[in-house]
């Protein structure tokens, strides 16, 4: 042991020595956008590409980390809630969104339904166990994937995200009415309200205290029309997710535009907007993917391994600036 713990010593004096000699080595930074990272994977960045959700997954389910981000989200909830009953004037919708509701206007809150207030990680470790056939065009693989996620739904199984269910019943229990804005779809949605009964979240009506997505009668992938739906009866003081779509439209563009939509709204995270973790999916994973999902691949395999290449080419490890095209930080 002493042995390994000398030539740490020496391997991080030698790092630190490394650093020092590269003065003008540019402080690391997240790319501008796509268009700018190498086009290889960093050597080694896919030892393990089978499971490369697998690490996102069990830290959502194990980690006493994430409780306690979940507690920390919902405390602060709380907080607003007392903030937003005070001051008439507080919203958490943008004027586009909330227009001028009168000053009687009843309260509501909008929250997103997976990994929000309902877990269903279990989901995405079914998949890590039982993956779909990687040699199944993207078509079947793609229908075999979303039957899997109805017939799971179907089973109820999702279990309330931690300090969830107290947060909602105490905001009822305030006279703030509950919304749950989801892109589960309209085929789901009785099961999905038994799922949030059965995990004993507050919901009185599931015809209106539910909405789901149906692109074709106008309730598409992105939520602004449904949160306007919304703020036309009521005064909105709180949004809940865990995906950049559950607060603003426009996010499924580009890494640069999804980090100046967030630095625009910078005082009203933690205040109006709270958002909780999910490293296992979201729209910033599309983003890094960029790819259409039904572009010509002769097998879902195929499909596969473009996409965590893609992907990898945004890690960002210790020599990410040898990469084959460096990457030099925009100037402001
Ligand atoms: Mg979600």
């Amino acid at each position: 042991m002493r042995i390994i713990r000398q030539g740490m010593v020496v391997l991080t004096l030698a790092a630190l020595s490394a650093c020092a000699s590269q003065g003008s080595k540019p402080a690391a930074t997240r790319p501008d956008d796509l268009a700018d990272l190498p086009r290889s994977a960093p050597p080694g960045s896919l030892k393990d590409p089978k499971h490369d959700n697998l690490n996102a997954v069990l830290w959502s389910q194990t980690s006493a980390e994430y409780r306690a981000l979940a507690a920390q989200a919902f405390n602060q909830a709380a907080r607003t809630l007392a903030v937003a009953k005070a001051d008439p004037q507080f919203s958490a919708l943008p004027a586009s969104e909330q227009g001028t509701p009168p000053a009687d206007a009843p309260l509501a809150l909008i929250t997103d339904i997976d990994e929000t207030v309902l877990d269903s990680s279990a989901f995405n470790a079914d998949i890590i166990q039982n993956p779909i056939d990687p040699a199944l065009p993207p078509a079947e693989a793609h229908k075999q994937f979303d039957q899997r996620w109805n017939d799971w739904v179907a089973q109820r199984e999702a279990i309330a995200m931690p300090g969830a269910v107290s947060f909602l019943k105490q905001a009822e229990a305030a006279g703030v009415k509950v919304f749950y804005i989801t892109n589960r779809k309209d085929p789901e949605k009785e099961e999905t309200c038994n799922n949030l009964v059965q995990a004993g979240l507050p919901l009185a009506d599931c015809a209106s205290q539910v909405l789901t997505r149906n692109d074709a009668e106008g309730r598409p992938k992105e939520k602004g029309s449904r949160r306007k739906a919304v703020a036309a009866g009521h005064r909105v003081v709180l949004l809940l997710g865990d995906n950049l779509g559950d607060f603003a439209d426009g996010i499924y563009t580009s890494l640069d535009s999804r980090s100046q939509l967030v630095d625009a709204q910078s005082s009203w995270w933690g205040e109006r907007w709270i958002i909780l973790p999910n490293p296992m999916y979201g729209s910033w994973e599309e983003v890094l993917g960029k790819i259409d999902n039904d572009a010509a691949s002769p097998t879902y395999g195929v499909e596969q391994e473009r996409r965590r290449l893609l992907k990898a080419r945004t890690l960002r490890g210790v020599d990410w600036w040898q990469g084959p095209l460096k990457i030099e930080k925009k100037s402001n």
